[in-house]
């Protein structure tokens, strides 16, 4: 185990920099996630890390060494990557145990940490099958127990799951967690997807043009995301964005007006509102409700959301224009969605009174979308 160390990391293709001086500290034992949308440096990160790509400039270090200049094998570093790359013609006991081999480990000791970490992760049964004959998450997990039993000073891993279907996914995520809880070590995990990434992440890191935007526990990102690409990109479904006012005494965006006691930190600013801090204005008393034209009713079982248009363009922001819906709406017409009790009857073309609480108000920057404290408030630390 090791703390990872990157200092002003730098990598440039020609004229593309791919990353573009990052520095973080990776604790030891730590689970760090890197996320961000394709092509914003997190797998060149991850692969300079590994020694699989030379750095233009910065340091990287693990534990005590400094390994810029190391070869991959020189690291005692174990990757994980989307395509499991397994060799088709050895057997799961084989392939688990193959770099040990190409490391000159005793017969003897191959087999009794391969036996260990097969029992690990529940492949015992299945060391005598070649790939072909196992399934997708089966293949995953032999890909991971060959990182485990040479016992690596850290795990990195680029997408590991990307491969398998959605409910499987859900499951390798569990056992990753778990694995890491029994096992402690250090490990950056590359992934596009936000759920991943706040699910196992015990800090995330969100990366954006070859820069780390903001790196923090998940809890943290989604109650106080620095700026307005964090706040589009962080939370499912996505927070809602539009161009907002402050005048005489209420926050005014589209066609709504909701009163504020305490004037925000600017005028003009962009104002977000997460979807769960609406609410059927009939369970919620005491709220300033809106009266919205119901466009979308999806019921979730447990709750429901609640989709709506508002009078004002949508904020663009990357994960904004890839949505779907969004794109199918008149550019003037920001979709909102709320995610309200279950109880709630709502009928698609009808009025609904939704409740909302200005407290839960996120406030940035218009111009440079950055995050603005609420007036009056200092910035929240912590769950709440
Ligand atoms: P994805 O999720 O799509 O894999 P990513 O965040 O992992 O994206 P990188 O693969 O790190 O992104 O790429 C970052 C940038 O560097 C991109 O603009 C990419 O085109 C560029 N890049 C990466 N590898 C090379 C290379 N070998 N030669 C030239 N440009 C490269």
């Amino acid at each position: 185990m090791a703390e990872i160390r990157l200092a002003e990391v730098r990598k440039s293709f020609g004229a593309v920099t791919a990353v573009d001086g990052v520095s973080l500290d990776i604790q030891d034992g730590e689970f760090l996630v890197l996320v961000g949308p394709s092509g914003c440096g997190k797998s060149t990160l991850l692969r300079m890390i590994a020694g699989l790509e030379d750095v233009t400039s910065g340091e990287i270090w693990i534990g005590d060494r400094d390994v810029t200049d190391l070869q991959p094998r020189s690291r005692d570093i174990a990757m994980v990557f989307q395509t499991y790359a397994l060799y088709p013609h050895m057997t799961v006991r084989q392939n688990m145990g193959y770099g040990l081999k190409a490391r000159r480990t005793p017969k003897a000791e191959i087999a009794r940490r391969v036996d260990e970490v097969a029992e690990l992760l529940g492949l015992a049964e299945l060391l005598h099958r070649k790939p072909a004959q196992l399934s997708g998450g089966q293949r995953q997990r032999v890909a991971m127990g060959r990182a485990i039993v040479r016992q690596p000073q850290a795990f990195l891993l680029d997408e590991p799951l990307s491969n398998l279907d959605a409910k499987l996914r859900v499951g390798m995520r569990a056992s990753l967690a778990q694995l890491h809880q029994r096992l402690g070590v250090t490990t950056v995990y590359v992934t596009h997807d936000q759920t991943e990434a706040m699910t196992l992440g015990q800090r995330v890191a969100v990366m954006r043009d070859g820069h780390i935007l903001q790196c923090d526990r998940p809890q943290q990102l989604y109650a106080n995301p620095k700026n307005l690409f964090i706040a589009a990109f962080i939370g499912s479904p996505a927070m809602n964005l539009v161009e907002a006012t402050y005048e005489d005494g209420a926050v005014r965006f589209g066609q709504y007006r909701v009163p504020l006691a305490a004037a925000p930190p600017a005028k003009r600013f962009v104002l977000g509102i997460r979807p769960e801090n609406f609410e059927d204005a009939s369970f919620a008393p005491g709220l300033p409700t809106i009266e919205v034209g119901v466009s979308v009713v999806e019921e979730l079982g447990s709750d429901a959301h609640i989709f709506f248009q508002v009078d004002a363009p949508p904020i663009t922001a990357e994960v904004l224009e890839s949505a779907s819906d969004g794109a199918l709406l008149p550019s003037n017409q920001a979709l909102f969605t709320a995610r309200v009790d279950a109880r709630c009857v709502a009928r698609v073309g009808e009025p609904l009174r939704l409740a909302v609480d200005p407290a839960r108000f996120h406030f940035f920057d218009a111009d440079t979308g950055d995050r603005l404290a609420p007036a009056g408030a200092p910035e929240l630390v912590g769950v709440h």
